[in-house]
């Protein structure tokens, strides 16, 4: 039986609240045979009280170990005036930087039961399923000259530099193609080639991976500023988005609120495949923060990162029933009732964090 090695940091505020719902689930596949093996470690906050630094260097060795690492939150107003270098955050970007995860997956799915907390219709977004891939560690966040400098005139002048390499090109198109592979073959890729030469380099890059590696999976191209129109406009036209890192990052946020709560977004952000083994380093993580406001409450929902976790077992284990499993508990739980505040409608009886994670265990239970 293969063993999947799991790294799970907790960190702050509800972080290790909505963690201890996913044991829940790793617990319930371990005892139907499924051979997962977890070490928990401290990041964020956490590891700064501990260590004064936001993540040690043997938490990073045994995340370079492991086949995936489940990341809770971090932050919070208690560590507010920790030096720059080590505060919360930090650790999570260290993370990212030292295991190379340059593709950062965000789904947008509406669950039919969730459909009228969307600020759209319901009939836009009911039933909706895609997937944003953002490039994550190039262009225009990271380009050099990056300055802000005052002229000789007494004026500002601020410059931030949109760069890429077809390599940087290359590997993250490869990820969309093989996501759209398992999902419903579509990729639309989106760049501003009207007006940006990265944008031009990006079109051709794509077009020529499509045309080598991946003719039999749907390709079109949709200028960036169009594709946040389609999004609000008919978001089911899409399958999988593929895009820069400052494109990607507002693409993703429009597509997050099409489904209602910050408590219901996982998130995945996967490395380089590895030419020996075929596996990815890779990193799953709600998308929400600490929630210091309710942390320790028993508020918090842990859709997001119990949904973090299934789509570990989809995309780092090839546990495709597993996870399909998973999803089908979430959107029964969710069509049942059983809500926590943040997504509870008018008039129903708010759950906590536990009463949710028990009942997903319970709807596995009764779905196999
Ligand atoms: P947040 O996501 O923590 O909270 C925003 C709002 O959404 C709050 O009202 C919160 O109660 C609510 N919320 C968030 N997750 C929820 C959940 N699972 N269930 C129910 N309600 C939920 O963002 P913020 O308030 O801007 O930041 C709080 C702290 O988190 C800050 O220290 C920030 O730096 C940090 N943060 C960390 C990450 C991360 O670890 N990746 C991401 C964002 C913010």
């Amino acid at each position: 039986m293969a063993t999947h090695k799991l790294l799970l940091l907790p960190g702050d505020g509800i972080g290790p609240e909505v963690m201890r719902e996913v044991e829940k689930i790793v617990g319930w596949f371990r005892k139907r045979g499924v051979g997962f093996e977890t070490e928990t470690d401290l990041v964020g906050g956490s590891a700064y009280d501990a260590h004064k630094v936001s993540i040690t260097d043997a938490a990073m060795a045994r995340a370079d170990a492991a086949d995936a690492v489940l990341f809770g939150a971090v932050g919070g107003p208690k560590w507010d005036g920790v030096p720059y270098e080590v505060r919360p955050e930090a650790g999570l970007l260290r993370l990212r930087k030292e295991l190379g995860l340059f593709a950062n997956l965000r789904p947008a799915i509406c669950y039919p039961a969730l459909a009228d907390a969307s600020s759209l219709k319901r009939e836009v977004v009911e039933g909706l399923d895609i997937v944003i891939v953002r490039e994550l560690t190039g262009g225009v966040y990271f380009g050099e000259p990056k300055e802000l400098v005052t002229l000789e005139n007494g004026q500002q002048r601020a410059v931030d530099t949109q760069v890429y390499t077809t390599g940087e090109i290359e590997r993250i198109t490869r990820v969309a193609f093989d996501l759209a592979k398992k999902r419903r073959n579509k990729v639309s890729s989106s760049e501003k080639s009207n007006v940006m030469k990265t944008g031009v380099l990006w079109r051709q890059v794509v077009s020529r991976i499509h045309k080598a590696e991946f003719s039999d999976v749907a390709l079109e191209h949709v200028l960036a500023d169009n594709c946040a129109m389609q999004l609000v406009k008919n978001p089911k036209q899409f399958d999988v988005i593929v895009t820069d890192n400052l494109f990607g990052d507002i693409l993703s946020d429009i597509a997050a609120m099409l489904t209602g709560s910050l408590g219901m977004l996982p998130s995945a952000s996967l490395g380089a495949e590895d030419p020996q083994t075929g596996k990815r380093k890779a990193l799953y993580e709600p998308v929400h923060g600490s929630a210091p406001d309710i942390a320790g409450r028993g508020l918090a929902n842990p859709i997001a990162m119990i949904g973090s976790f299934g789509m570990a077992l989809r995309y780092s284990f090839g546990l495709l029933d597993e996870a399909d499993r998973l999803d089908k508990a979430i959107a029964n739980v969710l069509a049942a009732g059983i809500r926590t505040k943040d997504i509870a409608g008018p008039g129903m009886n708010a759950v906590g964090t536990q009463d949710v994670g028990d009942a997903i265990v319970k709807e596995l239970e009764a779905l196999s």
